[in-house]
């Protein structure tokens, strides 16, 4: 058994009657401590790259320093700037994503469409960050015209952070593997028949099992300063797990230290359109 958490009144009436009203206040104030928590995590993110900034600006101000000097510093607090520019733009769909209702049915993205561009903001990344690696994305002409049901920008930025991350935790020489499958539901743990699966599978660390359930928190990291080398807001997971939610569908996460992870985006059926590609002679 938990405890929980009563507010009770006592209400004087009559003679020598009282009334005792008391009300379950547990989730109340569960909501009230979470808030409590995120604001001062959101503090906490803002306030560090700042006091770093302004660290900074008193060095530039008061030192007299060499060109190179300068443009080393002013690099850094760009750097610093980005971060915090990241965090508030993030923070900013959080709660767009918060305050709108789900997205219809009656935009049809291909997934074909959405392949591309991640194989293309993935291969940039990994070319800003140095690593070489090997995306393996499907041939456009396999995924035929199957398509998703639903807001093209919040599935292109859920598959852009699934791969982002893959890129960005996944050390150089390693691969990351797109895939597109509508489930036959005979695998178990995967999914029902006819669910749609966009799977990244990365060959990089891994993760333990006590950290999966927590990574769609809002700054949840396994790693603090791995994400932050790369740019990481420590928010992308929670982004992804809400337009997730919206499309009535979840976000998969198979992992082991080690052996890599597979973050994969679950779409119930009523959101997957998947014809098979025409085939000749048919
Ligand atoms: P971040 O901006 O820190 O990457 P996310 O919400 O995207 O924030 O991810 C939360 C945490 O999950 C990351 O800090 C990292 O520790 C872990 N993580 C996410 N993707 C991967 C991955 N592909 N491989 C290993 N760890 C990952």
């Amino acid at each position: 058994a938990r405890p929980i958490r009563l507010a009770v009144n006592l209400h004087r009436y009559g003679e020598g009657r009282t009334l005792i009203l008391s009300r379950d206040v547990t989730a109340v104030e569960q909501a009230e401590a979470m808030r409590r928590d995120f604001v001062a995590n959101v503090s906490h993110e803002i306030r560090t790259p700042l006091t770093v900034l302004t660290g900074f600006v008193e060095t530039l101000q008061t030192l007299p320093l060499e060109v190179s000097e300068r443009a080393h510093y002013l690099n850094l607090m760009a750097q610093q700037a980005s971060r915090m520019q990241g965090v508030v733009s993030d923070l900013l769909t959080l709660s767009r994503l918060e305050g709108s209702p789900p997205p219809g049915r009656s935009e049809s993205v291909p997934v074909a469409q959405l392949m591309t561009q991640g194989e293309q903001e993935g291969q940039a990344l990994s070319t800003v960050l140095g690593r070489k690696h090997t995306l393996v994305f499907p041939e456009t002409e396999t995924l035929g015209n199957a398509a998703l049901l639903g807001a093209s920008q919040e599935l292109r930025s859920a598959l852009s952070n699934l791969v982002g991350n893959a890129i960005r935790y996944t050390p150089a020489g390693g691969t990351i593997t797109v895939t597109w499958t509508v489930l036959d539901g005979r695998e178990p743990g995967r999914g029902a028949a006819g669910e749609g699966e966009l799977a990244v599978r990365d060959s990089g660390p891994g993760i333990a099992s006590e950290h999966i359930p927590r990574l769609t928190e809002r700054f949840y990291r396994v790693d603090r300063s791995r994400s932050r080398e790369t740019g990481g807001t420590g928010l992308g997971l929670a982004i992804v797990k809400h337009v997730m939610q919206r499309h009535g569908g979840r976000l998969r996460i198979a992992s082991q230290p080690g052996a890599g992870s597979t973050f994969a985006l679950v779409f119930p059926p009523m959101r997957v359109r998947s014809e098979a590609p025409v085939v000749a002679g048919k």
